[in-house]
């Protein structure tokens, strides 16, 4: 899906991108202030699907063809991926509970450019372990980042995830990547979140990417629900994923979807 040459932006091309990536980050702020015991999944997916639409953008998610034949377009303008599920969640009727954790990822489409992130939040009081796993996937999200400077390698940016993942005693899910981003949602290349230092493509200035570690707390397989879309860790240890849309600026990585300067 995402062979082929990797082409970099211009500025001008960046800051439609960076509109993109505001309006989202401004999206799944508002779905982060939703989350509490109580809601349902639903909401959260009508919260930032109205804000989105609201501000001129498409929800990207909403419609997306399956990979697999005979699996519906996904039904969702979020993912809402809750404890063991590792990305591509469903929204549903189902109400969050206290000691939940979930992970909402989103998608913008703004005038032709794409953003894409994603962030995990507990759900009221959480035990250790989760709180933990939370940190250690936003911190591997923060890592990998601060590797994408220009003139690094895309293996720097994994060694970064996953050095990081595994000296905290978590898996580095393999079955999904991060990928590029700009016209499309999955350009060139795929960023995976292990890898080895020193290794890979070159990272070119205006390069934009979306990283994305997504992190079990036990093994690192994947098992499918019947829906075809709910990927959960095969042995049902909680996960979590977060995400950035983030390009390769002259002076370091910009990060496009911050919710702190959103
Ligand atoms: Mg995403
Ligand atoms: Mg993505």
């Amino acid at each position: 899906m995402n062979a082929g040459k990797v082409v970099a932006k211009t500025p001008e091309q960046i800051e439609g991108m960076r509109a993109s990536g505001r309006l989202l980050a401004r999206a799944l702020a508002l779905v982060v202030e939703a989350v509490e015991p109580g809601v349902t999944t639903n909401a959260l997916n009508t919260v930032a699907d109205e804000f989105i639409r609201d501000h001129g953008g498409t929800p990207s998610f909403l419609g997306v063809p399956a990979g697999s034949p005979g699996v519906a377009p996904f039904p969702g303008s979020i993912c809402a991926s809750t404890n063991d599920v590792i990305v591509h969640g469903i929204p549903s009727g189902n109400a969050l509970q206290e000691g939940d954790i979930i992970g909402v990822d989103c998608g913008v489409i703004l005038d032709g450019w794409h953003s894409d992130s994603a962030v995990t939040v507990a759900v009221g009081e959480v035990d250790d372990e989760a709180e933990r796993l939370i940190a250690v996937t936003r911190n591997a999200l923060d890592a990998a980042v601060a590797a994408a400077q220009p003139g690094n390698r895309l293996g720097d940016v994994g060694a970064a995830v996953q050095g990081l993942v595994e000296r905290a005693g978590f898996s580095v899910v393999r079955r999904f990547v991060g990928h590029g981003i700009g016209r499309a949602m999955h350009e060139p290349p795929q960023v995976p979140n292990f890898g080895t230092a020193g290794t890979g493509a070159v990272l070119a200035v205006g390069t934009a990417l979306a990283i994305e570690p997504m992190v079990n707390v036990g093994g690192p397989d994947v098992r499918f629900d019947t829906d075809g879309w709910t990927a959960r860790s095969a042995d049902g240890s909680l996960s979590a994923h977060f995400e950035h849309t983030v390009v390769v600026g002259a002076s370091g990585p910009m990060v496009l979807t911050s919710r702190a300067a959103s």
